[in-house]
């Protein structure tokens, strides 16, 4: 890869209430070391606007550092990168999540891949190869124990039949067989043999049938960290990508060689003294145990910090810890500094690497009984995106 530009997280851009800086160096580096663990070819996961870090410059940022796949939820996620931009040559789409009526023509002229789970969606798919005469790519998807989407066993033949016989008319070609973890993240939960296994048979079947697929791809984060035999031609970590353990019970970020890419920063809106059993914030669910001082952070639930987090988020202010005092609101939350007095408009760390000391989202997920993968991709389009230590884009 590029020696990349590390520019550490830079402060808070002045006047601002609060942003998210994304670094692309670490995004760039975190590709780069998940790339080291395989042979497989990556494809950056950049559903939900890239996890909250925005869809377009992070899938950017990956196809200048080479990655040849990107990957979606939603066709509408697939067609904004296109219209963007980013050009067929320059990188396979992929999008998984289609409901009936979606937008298969706007797909196929867009040349985005699709994900076929189920005759519906291969029916609707042809109708909008022969209206619009563009010949479709199709991955198949095999439910081989996730139970969310793809095609059961039972099924599979008659859905690799229809797909061949739709492939000998030259509508469609089938260049991608695949399939979802339920429980990667869970090494040595018994799903994830029959997983493996039920994926390898998938494949068999539709091999032996002539399918002969560009990418074969089962594996997520978890996967990609831990499983290599999972990989096949492809992996498709999204969390990794942007920094977090999605295993933090066996490994931190730097365990991995990742480095978390988005920073969360407020500046305090205001500090002052209170006297002793003073209620804080909505229902007076914290009462000041002494006099002390409070500061006001000027982000809530409304900017993606979870109400979970009343009374348990952490963040750093001057280099010290203090906890979310009373409930999160809509716009905004309190803090109890405990008699400290840090001027107002001090930055407030709520999240980022870790490196300076401050928060991670692995540490928010734990305090509002969820995961780091919540925490990032929930914060809001209020909240100001700064992106930092973009790449020359010369490849990884
Ligand atoms: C979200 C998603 C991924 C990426 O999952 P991570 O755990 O974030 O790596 C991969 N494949 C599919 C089908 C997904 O929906």
């Amino acid at each position: 890869m590029t020696t990349a530009k590390t520019t550490g997280t830079p402060a808070l851009t002045h006047g601002v209430r609060a942003e998210a800086a994304i670094d692309l160096a670490a995004l760039r580096e975190n590709l780069a070391a998940l790339g080291a663990r395989t042979d497989a070819a990556l494809m950056a996961v950049v559903k939900a606007d890239a996890y909250g870090h925005g869809a377009l410059p992070c899938a950017r940022e990956a196809v200048a550092a080479g990655v040849r796949w990107l990957g979606t939820a939603t066709p509408e996620e697939a067609l904004a990168l296109r219209a963007a931009g980013i050009r067929p040559e320059q990188a396979r789409i992929l999008c998984w999540l289609w409901t009936p009526g979606g937008p298969w023509a706007q797909a196929l002229r867009s040349h985005v891949d699709v994900s076929v789970s189920g005759r519906w969606a291969l029916d609707e798919l042809l109708a909008a190869v022969r209206e619009t005469g563009v010949p479709g790519r199709v991955h198949l998807k095999a439910d081989t124990g996730l139970g969310r989407n793809g095609c059961q066993p039972h099924d599979w033949p008659e859905l690799v039949a229809a797909a061949l016989r739709a492939q000998a008319e030259g509508l469609i070609e089938v260049v991608g067989l695949w399939s979802h973890f339920a429980a990667a993240d869970e090494p040595g939960h018994p799903s994830v043999q029959v997983q493996l296994d039920g994926f390898a048979s998938a494949v068999a079947h539709a091999e032996a049938q002539g399918v002969r697929p560009e990418v074969r791809h089962l594996a997520n984060s978890p996967a990609t960290l831990l499983l290599p035999q999972s990989h096949y031609d492809l992996v498709r970590p999204g969390l990794a990508m942007y920094g977090l353990s999605p295993v933090p019970d066996i490994g931190t970020p730097a365990d991995f060689g990742l480095r978390p890419v988005m920073s969360l920063t407020a500046r305090l809106a205001l500090v002052k003294t209170v006297p002793g059993g003073h209620g804080v914030s909505y229902g007076h669910h914290y009462t000041t145990p002494g006099d002390t001082t409070l500061g006001l952070v000027p982000v809530g639930y409304a900017d993606g910090i979870p109400r979970h987090a009343s009374n348990t988020g952490p963040v750093q202010i001057s280099g010290k810890w203090h906890t979310v005092a009373g409930r999160v609101a809509m716009d905004q939350f309190v803090v109890d500094l405990g008699g400290d007095t840090p001027p107002v408009g001090e930055e407030v760390l709520l999240f980022g690497s870790g490196e300076r000391g401050e928060p991670t989202a692995e540490d928010w997920g734990r305090a509002c009984g969820t995961l780091s993968y919540e925490i990032v991709t929930r914060i809001g389009s209020r909240v100001p995106r700064r992106y930092v230590g973009a790449g020359d884009g010369s490849g990884l």
